[in-house]
């Protein structure tokens, strides 16, 4: 989580849905996929385009003949000095013979200079 304070770029809150830690500034959260703003502040901003400078898609199959082998998927961040500041499980499973997973990872970025008022909480 960050230690951002509140209105800077990388503030984080809880989303009201599901709880996952996300950007303040975030109009819909990226986990739950629900709309996060009601004040009337809001109502009438346009959504800021999100750049995806990373998105990273592949797709394992299992062999036909293949006994069941179970997988586990971690993501973490590094800082620029290589420190890990977040290391996260999203999920594990189980392959069968010829069953398939995609897996794919985004990241996307908006300008935080962008927030046209200061949010209030
Ligand atoms: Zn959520």
């Amino acid at each position: 989580m960050s230690n951002a304070r509140p209105g800077a770029p990388g503030a984080t809150r809880a989303c009201p849905h599901c709880r996952e830690v996300i950007l303040e500034s975030a109009g819909i959260c990226p986990a739950c996929r629900k709309f996060l703003r009601f004040d009337e502040a809001s109502a009438d901003e346009v959504p800021v385009a999100a750049l995806t400078p990373l998105s990273i898609e592949g797709s394992i199959r299992h062999p036909a003949d293949g006994e069941p082998w179970e997988y586990t998927v971690v993501v973490s961040i590094r800082n620029d000095r290589g420190e890990e500041t977040a290391r996260k499980l999203i999920g594990v499973g189980a392959l069968s013979a010829n069953e398939q997973r995609t897996f794919t990872l985004s990241v996307e970025m908006v300008d935080a200079s962008d927030k046209s008022s200061p949010r209030r909480h």
